[in-house]
């Protein structure tokens, strides 16, 4: 039997194995007349001249016309690669660096990061045979550390420049420097807005090329009166389209990953109320720090069953990633709240602050766009149209309303002293400059003349981190906590660990308490972390062989997956978290940090909270409200807050959000006395 057996094993190897090929044929000429079709194809060789030509070149074009995926091959196949050299693409989104890279390398039929590949912080997808670089603006003006003329780069082209992000403003202030000395290199800035003159004057009347686009009509619908809630109007239409319209996919776009996923709940439960024959209805969520292999759902078809039926439905979640960074086919209607999440930095309070803003007109009419690029489309503002006349023209560059220590840190670094001389293509105000360069000489990172210390200052530059979490962890290795450091710094770099449904807010709060401590959230971080450690690396009892590894990893991962459902936690950002945390971890060790545990003495813990973040402590007054010290600011600790409701004199704090109140958030009980032992030189000039 045997014999037969392996007979027909053959052959239906065979047989898949030709299937294989035919669809791997069939998927190569899709894609082939994809990329023929789009826009930019007709246009290749004049690009290739323009490029030739000048040395900066200006490329404006509509999103999804092919700029992000296709010029940099148009560059690799006329010649720009030779000697070793590479194109690098920025993008101002890790996700959007990530999706399109995977596309290009299945254009391009080889394997990610080989020819082509991606690097963001803390996720490197290259080797020494990458030709065709994806990367963040920010991860960019990282490598101009090591190597400021960026010489490994035949050209570079900073993507999606009209999103101004303050990576992207001063990378073109960098390059704008050497642009001169990048002998033979090339500088091509991509934008998809129509004004590219900004950019032109900036790098002196540089030449400017528009790409024709297409674009079908999207119907364009207002609500009558205001919305109170906009994610419950998102939902009413969510489902207005999916039982009205019948077909097309859905693009709903949302502030943030907590947003995000309470609107995926809801519409899972809504579904579960309607007929079965209404419910082929799937979301897919799409945000920044979503794992890559999550991101790349948004291209895939829906699973099979829905697809076939007429009333499928996709209903992609997304931030203003989904705005010009990436674009996904197949979508008709647009749902815009017309809100948009913002960082926003007040120097004269030194406070910097997410928080949620009305859109720019340029900004709903690009969310609009979207739902023109396959045929006509519709786009439901949720908003009357008298408030749409009322938004700004266009959204503010982000060096103007952020804090710049992190900038300032990087251009020391980089051997720019004169800040307020740097030729930045919009300047920030001077009292932002000043407040930032202040903040880094309280951290220790500047010198009494204003230069980077040493070695504090060094190091922190060295770390991806901000400044202050940079601080702590090098304070950390004195005060004996760096184990604990690391987990903080790591949980504090992704979204919401813990989430809380509205419609199970007590069960959430009763779970969340296991793991509360009375001394803060901090130390209530580094308990999820050490539980979900625990549940993923049980399995080190057991013999390690291939099997059992097998065995228990999809055990533990099945056992973490109930644990995060039953203690409301958000498995996406505790991974995250760990993987942030191991990058981090290399990066200290290799500077020579030494990584300890203070045990169960979390006082030692907190005493470096303090020294860390004494520039964000508040101290509680009278009437219950606390007083941030620094900035003399009334603010009030967050509901998420385990010290929330709690009667602790003093505190430190790791954010400020503004919504109806002013609120800290990520707070630890300290003593006040502590601020003066710890940073006198702050404390002292205070009072
Ligand atoms: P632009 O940069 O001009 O906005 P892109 O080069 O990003 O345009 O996109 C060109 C086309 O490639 C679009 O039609 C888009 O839908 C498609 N595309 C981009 N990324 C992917 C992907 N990961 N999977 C499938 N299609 C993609
Ligand atoms: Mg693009």
């Amino acid at each position: 039997p045997s014999m037969a057996q392996n007979g027909r094993v053959t052959t239906d190897f065979k047989q898949s194995n030709q299937a294989h090929n035919s669809n791997a044929f069939a998927r190569r000429e899709e894609i082939r007349q994809q990329r023929e079709s789009l826009p930019i194809a007709s246009v290749k060789e004049r690009l290739i001249e323009e490029v030739k030509k000048h040395d900066v070149l200006i490329i404006v074009g509509e999103t999804g016309s092919g700029k992000t995926t296709q010029i940099p091959q148009f560059l690799f196949s006329a010649g720009f690669c030779r000697e070793g050299k590479s194109v690098g693409i920025t993008q101002p989104r890790r996700v959007a660096a990530v999706t399109v890279a995977k596309r290009v390398a299945e254009e391009c039929g080889v394997e990610l990061g080989q020819k082509v590949g991606y690097s963001i912080r803390f996720d490197d997808r290259t080797s020494g045979v990458t030709r065709i670089k994806y990367m963040t603006d920010g991860l960019l003006l990282r490598e101009a550390l090591l190597d400021p003329y960026l010489s490994r780069y035949s050209v570079v082209i900073v993507d999606e420049a009209h999103e101004r992000t303050v990576h992207t403003d001063v990378l073109l202030g960098l390059l704008k420097n050497v642009q001169k000395a990048r002998l033979k290199s090339k500088l091509i800035i991509m934008s998809a807005s129509l004004d590219a003159r900004v950019f032109s004057e900036y790098f002196g009347g540089a030449r400017a090329v528009h790409i024709q686009g297409r674009q079908h009509p999207v119907d364009i619908l207002y609500t009558l009166y205001p919305e109170k809630d906009y994610v419950d109007a998102a939902l009413v239409t969510i489902f207005q389209i999916h039982l009205e319209e019948r077909h097309g996919d859905i693009l709903v776009f949302l502030t943030g990953q907590e947003e995000i996923e309470a609107v995926e709940r809801l519409v899972q439960e809504r579904l579960r109320q309607l007929p079965e024959s209404n419910r082929k209805l799937v979301t897919v969520p799409i945000f920044s720090s979503l794992p890559s292999e999550q991101q790349m759902r948004v291209f895939m078809p829906a699973p099979d069953g829905h697809r076939k039926v007429s009333l499928c439905c996709i209903v992609v979640l997304a931030t203003n990633i989904a705005e010009t960074s990436v674009t996904i086919p197949g979508i008709k209607f647009v749902i815009d709240p017309g809100f948009v999440k913002a960082r926003s930095y007040d120097p004269a309070k030194g406070m910097e602050s997410l928080i949620i803003i009305p859109t720019s007109k340029a900004q709903a009419l690009q969310r609009s766009g979207r739902a023109g690029r396959e045929g006509p489309g519709k786009c439901f503002r949720l908003y009357p149209e008298s408030e749409f006349e009322k938004l700004e023209d266009s959204t503010k560059p982000e060096i103007k309303r952020c804090n710049l220590a992190n900038v300032i840190l990087q251009l020391k670094a980089l051997g720019v002293d004169d800040i307020f001389g740097f030729d930045f293509i919009e300047k920030p105000s001077r009292a932002a400059i000043v407040k930032s360069l202040e903040h880094l000489f309280l951290l220790g990172a500047l010198t009494d003349d204003c230069k980077l210390s040493d070695p504090v200052g060094h190091q922190m530059a060295r770390l991806p981190l901000d400044p202050i979490y940079s601080k702590a962890l090098i304070l950390a290795s004195q005060f004996n906590c760096l184990e604990e450091m690391l987990i903080t710094v790591a949980m504090l770099s992704v979204d919401s660990v813990f989430y809380a449904p509205r419609e199970k807010l007590d069960e959430s709060r009763t779970a969340a308490k296991c793991f509360a401590s009375p001394d803060g959230d901090h130390i209530t971080l580094i308990n999820v972390y050490r539980a979900a450690e625990d549940l993923l690396e049980k399995r080190k009892w057991v013999p390690h062989t291939e099997r059992n590894e097998k065995i228990f990893k999809a055990k533990s991962e099945k056992i973490f997956k109930r644990w995060c459902k039953e203690n409301f936690i958000n498995g996406r950002s505790v991974r995250h978290a760990r993987d942030i945390h191991s990058q981090i971890r290399g990066h200290v060790e290799q500077m020579g940090l030494r990584i300890t545990s203070c045990g169960d003495d979390m006082l030692q813990f907190r005493r470096c909270l303090a020294a860390s973040f004494f520039i964000n402590a508040a101290l509680k007054q009278p009437e219950g409200n606390y007083r941030a010290f620094g900035t003399g600011q009334v603010v009030q600790i967050h509901p998420s807050s385990v010290l929330f409701q709690s009667k602790v004199e003093c505190v430190v704090f790791n954010e400020m959000v503004q919504t109806t109140n002013k609120y800290i958030r990520n707070v630890t009980r300290i003593e006040y006395m502590w601020l003066t032992e710890l940073a006198p030189h702050y404390y002292t000039m205070q009072s």
